[in-house]
């Protein structure tokens, strides 16, 4: 049997075991005391594993998935049929395991694994000759890069100290931003800090709107947070890393389902604020600056991108996309794969990162098994 090094044992790393451990002898390097741990806080312990609704946009590298992003639903389907886990789908298309339980699913997961697997084993060292792959000194006919991310783990930096590792094996990796976090902003928030509101957030890239979600809203002191802004905060972070130097604007509409007339209608002036808002809210539209209906319609703020807060939840960048074919394999290098996080494949809040990390594990075990 052919030998596969798997270096990192994250959902990438597991599924990819499972789904070829019956034709290579394959080995899990790990460098934590057990794998799957990040799984666990998946989801707030529920595990958003994918998404019904699936375009190549939701990801920072539309051109990339184009061909992947219409496979991804129907393969993911499959591979947890075939890994006989019951899935729930909730009403916007959000996928969990039917047990809602990110801790359950990792006993599934790890239930049918067979595989030599090394905990406490972090790997530093990879080095390719004509033999194969040499992993911490140990040889391998093929070798898989899922070291995924260090995002939400703050006792790594957040280039998960696998610089030297990735650039080791001559590959480039580009910046690394942390992503679905709350978005900083410019204004102080301390008199509304921990108020909620349901409204439209829209994100402008010079005036244009590029993004822009309705839902729940939390207030933080200093900044935006809840999933509208965790969506927006990747748009965000895609965009500023594209173009630096552009004007980046939000804008949150706080009603939503009611037209300008309406509004106009509604509140003829600041002291019917709080027919619709709470007591610290009117406060703080009273202290702002804009017209009325901006502040109900339009209210703007002032993101403050590329930070790295304790509550992040994905990683943009990593391992350069064009290194790579399409079965996730490095061009250059035969037998060497880079899949999941640590490539710079990112996708919004909503399941598409485990959706990702799960798909390029199926594609890259369709690929190694063609080649036996
Ligand atoms: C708090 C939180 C909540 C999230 N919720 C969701 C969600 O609900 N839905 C969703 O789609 N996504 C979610 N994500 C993102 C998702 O968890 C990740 O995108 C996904 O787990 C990536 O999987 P991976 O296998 O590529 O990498 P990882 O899960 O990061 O796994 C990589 C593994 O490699 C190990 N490793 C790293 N370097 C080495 C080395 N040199 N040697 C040995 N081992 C190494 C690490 O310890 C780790 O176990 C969340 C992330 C966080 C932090």
């Amino acid at each position: 049997m052919k030998r596969l090094a798997i270096i990192g044992g994250g959902v990438s790393g597991v599924t990819l075991a499972r789904l070829v451990q019956d034709a290579f002898e394959v080995t899990i390097f790990e460098r934590e005391n057990s794998v799957l741990q990040k799984l666990l806080r998946t989801g707030n312990g529920r595990a958003n594993i994918y998404n019904r609704n699936m375009e190549p946009h939701f990801y920072n590298d539309a051109a990339f998935l184009k061909d992947h992003a219409p496979l991804i639903v129907k393969t993911l389907d499959k591979l947890f049929n075939d890994f006989n886990i019951v899935t729930f789908t909730d009403a916007e298309g959000r996928v969990y395991p039917y047990s809602r339980s990110a801790k359950a699913l990792r006993a599934l997961l790890l239930k049918n694994l067979k595989v030599d697997v090394r905990v406490d084993t972090n790997v530093n060292e990879i080095i390719h000759d004509k033999n194969g792959y040499k992993v911490n000194g140990e040889k391998f006919d093929a070798v898989a890069l899922t070291m995924g991310s260090s995002a939400g783990l703050l006792k790594y930096p957040l280039d998960n100290n696998n610089a030297a590792l990735i650039s080791g094996l001559n590959l480039e990796t580009t910046e690394l931003v942390a992503t679905i976090k709350t978005i900083k902003v410019k204004e102080n928030l301390k008199r509304i800090e921990n108020e909620k509101v349901t409204a439209r957030l829209t994100l402008l890239e010079n005036g244009n709107p590029i993004a822009s979600d309705v839902g729940e809203i939390l207030f933080k002191k200093d900044g935006l947070s809840g999933i509208v802004s965790f969506i927006l905060s990747s748009y965000l972070e895609w965009a500023v890393l594209k173009n630096p130097d552009w004007h980046y604007c939000l804008v949150m509409d706080l009603m939503p389902e009611y037209s300008k007339k309406e509004v106009v209608k509604r509140l003829k002036n600041e002291d019917d604020l709080d027919i619709v808002f709470s007591p610290n809210l009117v406060a703080f539209l009273k202290g702002r600056k804009e017209p009325l209906l901006e502040r109900v319609k339009a209210l703007p703020f002032t993101p403050k991108p590329k930070n790295n807060p304790a509550n992040t939840s994905a990683l943009h960048g990593g391992i350069c996309l064009a290194q790579l074919t399409q079965n996730f394999e490095v061009k250059k290098m035969e037998n060497l794969y880079a899949l999941g996080e640590v490539i710079n494949i990112d996708g919004i809040c909503g399941g598409y990162n485990l959706a990702f990390a799960f798909y390029s594990a199926k594609v890259v075990s369709e690929h190694l098994l063609r080649k036996l």
